[in-house]
Order: structure tokens, then C-alpha cells, then sequence
């Protein structure tokens, strides 16, 4: 009966958009947040000769919240409203009449920190794009207290208000940090929240916790665009503090690759589909990874460590 079901149902239901994010554009000095404008020129000709369908990140919200096909589905965020983004990246969005999603660093922006734009420059992005909501002070979030989340925000918002004239419903995490404390909060302001765990996102994504994967340095976009999602049941991750204990869940797989930063990635074999895997690993770094994939298919998961 369950495959009769699978079989009647339309394909693209179970299809991938992904959504990436970038930062710096020609900004050499910084190669782990940098593209070079001559790369993204390429992928997006990339996407366009291939049919991709590239859209602002509430147009695809939308299509999720109605159930619509996002197959081939593409949005492009940039962080930080960095002015690279401004006077290298921009011109090629332009170009070729493409939108894209700007998470605003509100403090930096407001205070005309060297490297940001202007609300001016700000607001000539709106006019190819869309605005979020990147924070006020680009704080590491779960190390506050709820107070000083909400103060964060606020400021945000304010800002926004003040310059704008209105407030986006986007947010993106600084950094991309966020536990459930942290997730809870700022979802009291904002329905769209995006977190920066490498994954695609799918009708099943919850839209207050959106995947992305970040372009960066020589990345392959096609590699990228290969990622599907994995469908994990039950997934549990049992921590002892700063200790990995246990992770487990159900995949309709033979066999699963765990990774955990700093301890790299293990084979584990399922039993009727169930993995239970026991590191017994101690996080090294405070911003930490957990990947589960079945070749393309892949879930990421964001640990913080407790301090
Ligand atoms: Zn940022």
C-alpha cells in the first residue's frame, strides 16, 4: 500500500532547492568568507543555462507554505551587507536580473563600519532584492543572556524602522549560532530564520530553521547543487555537557557517514534501517558540526559547546 502511495505521488514533492549564502565578494583579504566575482559570473550562468529557477527567499518560502514544486529552486543570500557585496557583487545580480535575499549587520551599517554600506547603498540592494534582519551587533547569540537577545534585537528592528521604514520578516544568525534557547527567541520576531548548516531544503523544511550552504573560495556550485536531503527519523543527539554520547535515529539506508568536527567522519552500519552510534567524543571548538550523509544526501546539525 505504502508504495502504491509513493508511486501515485507526483516526483517533485520529494525535490531539492537549495539555497546559498555568501559574504565578501573581490575581498581577497579574506578568503574564508570571500567569491571572486569572476566565479560567480560563471555560476550563474551555470544556473541559467541549466534551468535553475533563481528567486528572493520569501518567494520560495511562499512556495513551501503553499506546497508548490521547488524543484530547482535557487536563492542566493549574502551576510553582513558587506560593501564588496555592493561593488562587486551587485552589478552582476544586475546583469543578469537575478534577485537575492541581504541579511543587514545593522550596527555596522548604522555606524558606518569601513568595510559595510551605507543604509543608502542599503536601500539601492532593495530595489534588485530583498532585506533580512543579520542582527544589531553580529553577537555570538547562545553566549547571551534572553535579555540580551531580545535587547539585540530590538536594536535591529529599531534600526530598520528608522532608516527603512519597516521591518523584514528574515532573520539569519550571526555566524550562523543558534541552540533551541537562542532558536525560541528570535522566532518570537521572526517566522524565517536562516542557520548556516550545510543542507538543501525541502517542502518537509521548517521555515524558522533554513538550511544553506555557503560559496566560498573555489567552490564547485554543480557539487553543491547535488545535495539532496537526507530524511532522518527519530534523530537523537545524547550529550553528557561538552561529551557526544550518542547518536542515533532511523534512515532508510544500509549504512550512514557520521562526521563530527575536529573528530572526522565514521562509517556506521544500520540495522533495519536503525543507526546508533556512541563516539563517546569530547568537542574540541566551540562552533561544531554533526553531518550524517548517505553519498549525497546529507543532514548537518549545529553543536555548540557549553562554556
Ligand atoms: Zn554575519
Amino acid at each position: 500500500m505504502k508504495r502504491l502511495i509513493l508511486f501515485l505521488l507526483p516526483l517533485w514533492l520529494l525535490a531539492d532547492a537549495h539555497i546559498f549564502v555568501m559574504h565578501r565578494v573581490n575581498d581577497f583579504r579574506y578568503p574564508s568568507t570571500n567569491i571572486s566575482s569572476k566565479l560567480l559570473q560563471k555560476d550563474i550562468q551555470y544556473l541559467l543555462k541549466n534551468h535553475y529557477k533563481i528567486v528572493k527567499l520569501s518567494t520560495l518560502v511562499k512556495k513551501i507554505k503553499n506546497r508548490q514544486n521547488i524543484d530547482k529552486y535557487v536563492v542566493f543570500t549574502i551576510d553582513d551587507s558587506f560593501k564588496s557585496f555592493y561593488k562587486n557583487g551587485l552589478p552582476l545580480f544586475k546583469k543578469y536580473k537575478i534577485p537575492f535575499t541581504l541579511f543587514v549587520y545593522a550596527e555596522a551599517t548604522t555606524k558606518k563600519y569601513g568595510d559595510y554600506m551605507s543604509w543608502s547603498e542599503v536601500k539601492e540592494c532593495q530595489k534588485y532584492g530583498e532585506l533580512g534582519v543579520h542582527s544589531w551587533a553580529h553577537p555570538h547569540l547562545a553566549m547571551l543572556s534572553n535579555k540580551a537577545i531580545i535587547k539585540d534585537t530590538k536594536k535591529a528592528i529599531n534600526a530598520f524602522k528608522k532608516y527603512l521604514g519597516y521591518v523584514p520578516d528574515m532573520y539569519a544568525y550571526p555566524y550562523g549560532e543558534y541552540n533551541t534557547r537562542v532558536k525560541n527567541i528570535i522566532n518570537k520576531f521572526f517566522p524565517i530564520i536562516c542557520n548556516q548548516n550545510e543542507g538543501s531544503v525541502t517542502l518537509n523544511t521548517p521555515i524558522n530553521d533554513i538550511d544553506r550552504i555557503a560559496i566560498t573560495g573555489d567552490v564547485n556550485i554543480a557539487n553543491k547543487l547535488k545535495i539532496t536531503h537526507l530524511n532522518i527519523k527519530n534523530l537523537k543527539i545524547i550529550r553528557d555537557k561538552n561529551t557526544i554520547k550518542e547518536i542515533r535515529g532511523y534512515v532508510n539506508k544500509p549504512k550512514v557517514e557520521i562526521y563530527i568536527t575536529k573528530m572526522g567522519w565514521r562509517w556506521v552500519k544500520t540495522k533495519n534501517g536503525y543507526f546508533d552510534f556512541k563516539p563517546n567524543f569530547t568537542l574540541k571548538k566551540y562552533r561544531n558540526r554533526i553531518i550524517i550523509r548517505y553519498n549525497n544526501k546529507i543532514d548537518t546539525k549545529l553543536i555548540l559547546k557549553e562554556i
